[in-house]
């Protein structure tokens, strides 16, 4: 069941919405191109840091839960590390 083809991504869902099964949402789906990761589809993380884009913010829309920030650097190793589409739960 491995897609060969395609970028990696990296999805993020939200991990208090799972908990209590309320339908999974999505904080967002990041895709490593050939200038780092970035955020794919409808997702609305919001970047920021001393040159733009160092960490990223994410917000649940369903219950307002907001993850720690996360580091470019560490979405960057999650992505090159995978194949094919990966999730956690934050
Ligand atoms: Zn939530």
């Amino acid at each position: 069941m491995r897609h060969s083809t395609g970028l990696p991504t990296l999805i993020v869902m939200c991990r208090p919405c799972r908990d209590v099964d309320r339908p999974g949402r999505k904080l967002a789906e990041l895709d490593l191109g050939p200038d780092g990761p970035s955020q794919t589809h409808h997702t609305i993380g919001q970047w920021s840091g001393p040159d733009g884009d160092d960490k990223l913010h994410l917000g649940c829309p369903a219950c307002g839960h907001a993850p720690r920030p996360i580091r470019r650097q560490r979405i960057t190793q999650a992505l090159a590390a995978i194949t094919g589409k990966s999730t956690v739960y934050l």
